[in-house]
This record gives C-alpha cells, sequence and structure tokens, in this order.
C-alpha cells in the first residue's frame, strides 16, 4: 500500500472502506475516493464483479496505487470484521461507507411478503450495516482516532411512503436511519459522525434488475420526480464524498436525500418523463 508521493485530495491519506462496492453507487464513490487521495478498500459478495469494478477504478486511475478488494458478505459478522481488519496494516480506519443492500419486490401486497424475503433483507440491510458500523467504531477506538466518519446507505422509502410492493426494503432502510441517527449522538463526543445517504431510484443495476424495461417506464411516470428522471450513481457519489471529507466535519445524523426533490414534491410537472431530460 505504499505510496511514492504524499497524496492530495479531499481524502488525502484516508483509509476508506466501500461495501457493495461492485455496484452502482459503490463503484462510483470508490472511483471518487480513490481521485481525492484516499486509500480505498473495496468489499463485496460477488468476487468476479468487484474484480471487474476493481480494474475499472485500475484503468481510469492507473496513477493511483492504493486500492485493494476484499470479498465480504455483510450479513456475516466474521467476514465484517475481516474486512475492518485489513485496514489495521494502513494505520487504521478513518471512513467506512456501509452501502451493500438488496431489494427484493414480490409482485405481491405487502402482506404477502414472504417471512423469507423478509429475513434475507434484513440480515443484509440492517444487520449487515450494524456489523459495518460496530467494527468501525471498534477500528476508531483502537486507532486512537480523533475524527472519523461513517456513512450508511437507506433509501427516500425511509423518508417517504410508497404503493410499491418492498414492505421489507422500506422497512429495512427505515432501521438504517434510526440507527444511524442514535449512533451520531452517541458518538459525537468521539468524534465519529454518523450519517444516512437516502437516493431516489436510480439508473443502477439494483432498480433495472427489479423493474424491467417495461416497468422501469411506467414507474418513472408515477414516481414523483420533479426532474423527470431517475439519478445517477455518480450523484450519490459527490454527495458520500462530501460526508466523508473534514468539510462535513458539522454534519452528523442527516437524512442526506440526495433524490432530484421527491421528497420534497406534492404534484410534479405534468407530461411523460420520457420527454425531460433523461
Ligand atoms: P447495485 O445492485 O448496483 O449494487 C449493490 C452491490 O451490493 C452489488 O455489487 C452486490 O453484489 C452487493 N451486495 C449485495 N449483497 C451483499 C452482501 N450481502 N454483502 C456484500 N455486498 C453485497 O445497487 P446500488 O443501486 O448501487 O445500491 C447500493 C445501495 O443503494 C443499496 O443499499 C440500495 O438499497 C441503495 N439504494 C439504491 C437505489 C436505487 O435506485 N438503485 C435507491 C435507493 C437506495
Amino acid at each position: 500500500m505504499g505510496s511514492v508521493s504524499p497524496p492530495k485530495g479531499r481524502l488525502a491519506g484516508k483509509n476508506c472502506i466501500v461495501t457493495g462496492a461492485a455496484g452502482g453507487i459503490g463503484l462510483e464513490t470508490s472511483i471518487l475516493f480513490a481521485r481525492e487521495g484516499a486509500n480505498v478498500l473495496m468489499a463485496d459478495i460477488s468476487g468476479p464483479a468487484l474484480e471487474k469494478a476493481a480494474n475499472k477504478l485500475k484503468e481510469l486511475i492507473p496513477e493511483h496505487q492504493n486500492i485493494d478488494t476484499i470479498i465480504c458478505d455483510v450479513s456475516k459478522e466474521s467476514d465484517v470484521q475481516a474486512m475492518v481488519a485489513h485496514t489495521d496494516a494502513w494505520g487504521g480506519l478513518d471512513v467506512i461507507f456501509n452501502n451493500a443492500g438488496i431489494m427484493h419486490a414480490d409482485d405481491a401486497d405487502a402482506v404477502d411478503t414472504p417471512e423469507k424475503i423478509w429475513d434475507l433483507t434484513h440480515n443484509i440491510n440492517v444487520k449487515g450495516v450494524w456489523y459495518g458500523c460496530k467494527a468501525a467504531v471498534q477500528s476508531f477506538r483502537k486507532h486512537g482516532k480523533k475524527k472519523a466518519s461513517v456513512i450508511n446507505t437507506a433509501s427516500v422509502v425511509a423518508l417517504v411512503g410508497s404503493a410499491t410492493p418492498q414492505l421489507a426494503y422500506t422497512a429495512s432502510k427505515g432501521a438504517v436511519l434510526a440507527m444511524t441517527r442514535e449512533l451520531a449522538i452517541v458518538h459525537a463526543r468521539e468524534g465519529y459522525r454518523f450519517n444516512s445517504l437516502c437516493p431516489a431510484p436510480l439508473n443502477t443495476p439494483l432498480l433495472q434488475d427489479w423493474l424491467g424495461d417495461d416497468k422501469a417506464k411506467r414507474y418513472r411516470r408515477e414516481v414523483h420526480l420533479p426532474g423527470g428522471r431517475f439519478g445517477e450513481a455518480i450523484e450519490q457519489a459527490y454527495g458520500v464524498l462530501f460526508l466523508a471529507s473534514d468539510e462535513a466535519s458539522f454534519v452528523n445524523g442527516t437524512d442526506f436525500a440526495i433524490d432530484g426533490g421527491m421528497t420534497k414534491a406534492y404534484v410534479t410537472a405534468e407530461g411523460p418523463a420520457s420527454e425531460a431530460p433523461q
């Protein structure tokens, strides 16, 4: 992990973990973190996807040496502990982006949500974030960090209700918000900040896999997106970068909605979203 010259950038020299790093938001954030001088540990459950993502990052920023990858299932505490321990050799963790998550939806009413879907979703989206927060705080303390940042990915569905069949997902993201807020208050005097990211629907594999093309078009019309378009992963990554950096030193416990105004919209402009800029 040795760097040739002193790192420059908004995260210069910070040791950062990104989970779900092979996916839409995770990869864009890993790229941005690396561009801003961080040492980045990219973590994901999918080995091949992770390798592809890391190769993309190395192609984009060939001069950046400080990238590592680790296969981690965030729903397994031993995996998460091993992931965080990986940063010990770098001098300890400074930033963790607990971003890995799944969204499962059957075309069923909420009352018919299968229990196995509920448990799977909560094991990854809630317990995974909890394990990440826990291991991070243990690491911050072990390395005597006086400031550190934790960003947990929630969703707009934790802020506003939706008629889409995704009850387990919605409940899990609500839990992320509540957990993050409490941790923010508990650890504030140690200098550890905790914030939630609340993305609106995005053009990432997660949403495309869930909706399929035709449904995605209908969803785009029905959902209250003032600008008439889904978001892009990079638009989330810029927000994560801010929360991770010292520029956000007084930002703690927020539900940071990067949503194109979606959670503030009552009625949006008429007209098919397909006619709005995409
Ligand atoms: P994505 O599907 O592109 O990426 C998710 C990544 O998480 C994948 O690479 C996947 O392999 C990984 N992953 C899944 N289960 C894992 C596990 N158990 N352990 C480790 N890694 C695991 O999705 P994305 O859109 O980039 O989503 C990232 C986060 O953003 C998720 O928490 C998601 O719920 C949230 N989110 C997404 C949207 C959206 O519209 N895409 C909106 C709001 C919130």
